[in-house]
């Protein structure tokens, strides 16, 4: 771990201290091992868990730098987290960040609780439902100040599921691969009917990863209509 402290140090400026290093190995050990029976990754060699997965994951932290917003508080809703990617490392890093991690998989969720428990991290909620349930429930709609996501739908859909999450003034991140222009291009009409205005790609250079990598940044500015998300599975069906 001591390489990803340097990446992590020479590519996003962070400075991880020995609790947090340790975390990390931890959870790496926890993946490799309960991967076995659960096959939660397809990721699953030490040097992709710290580039794909930890470093990955921590480079949310320049999207949340673009829009001054790494408050130490900020409340942030991980959709489709999977094994708690990119939630789990940027909580790791940032621990006052309330975190929800929301899975529809229900070994995934285990795995997510039983992790937290495991390396004590306090202010994480796992919620094992899907974001179209949750985008439609008081207690989480416009509740979150940032929708994050990573490898869950192509944006149109994704844009579904978390623009409803964000309070109006709050952001939303898709981490996406070498589709982020199209898939930006794709949104417009989501965009338009859920709120949110595209502000940014942020390019993200990962060591020995050839494919590019984006954050796509997207700004809430007005209310999503009470009728979406529209129920499970039509996001994807019929993206906007
Ligand atoms: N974000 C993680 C990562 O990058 O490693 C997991 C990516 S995995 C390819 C996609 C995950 O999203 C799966 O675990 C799946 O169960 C979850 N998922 C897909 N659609 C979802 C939805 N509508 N609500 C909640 N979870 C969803």
């Amino acid at each position: 771990m001591k390489t990803l402290a340097a990446e992590a140090h020479a590519l996003l400026g962070l400075e991880l201290d020995g609790a947090q290093l340790e975390a990390f190995e931890q959870l790496a050990i926890e993946l490799t091992s309960w991967n076995q029976q659960r096959n939660l990754t397809s990721i699953i060699d030490p040097p992709g868990i710290r580039i794909k997965h930890f470093l990955d994951s921590l480079s949310c932290v320049l999207a949340l730098r673009a829009t001054s917003a790494l408050l130490p508080n900020l409340k942030i809703v991980d959709v489709g987290s999977g094994a708690g990617f990119p939630g789990l490392p940027l909580k790791i890093v940032f621990p006052a960040l309330r975190m929800t991690l929301v899975e529809a998989t229900r070994k995934k969720c285990e795995f997510l609780e039983h992790v937290v428990q495991l390396l004590q991290l306090k202010g994480v909620t796992v919620l094992h439902a899907r974001a179209e349930e949750i985008g439609r429930a008081a207690a989480h709609r416009e509740r979150y100040d940032w929708a994050i996501a990573r490898a869950v739908a192509p944006l149109p859909a994704l844009l579904e599921y978390l623009l409803p999450l964000v309070r109006i003034g709050g952001f939303c991140l898709a981490q996406k691969g070498s589709t982020a222009a199209a898939e930006a291009q794709q949104a417009t009409a989501a965009l338009a009917v859920l709120g949110g205005s595209l502000m940014q790609l942020l390019p993200v250079e990962l060591p020995g990863v050839a494919e590019p990598r984006f954050l796509v940044l997207v700004a809430k500015q007005a209310a999503a209509p009470a009728k979406y998300p529209r129920r499970a599975g039509l996001p994807a069906k019929r993206p906007l």
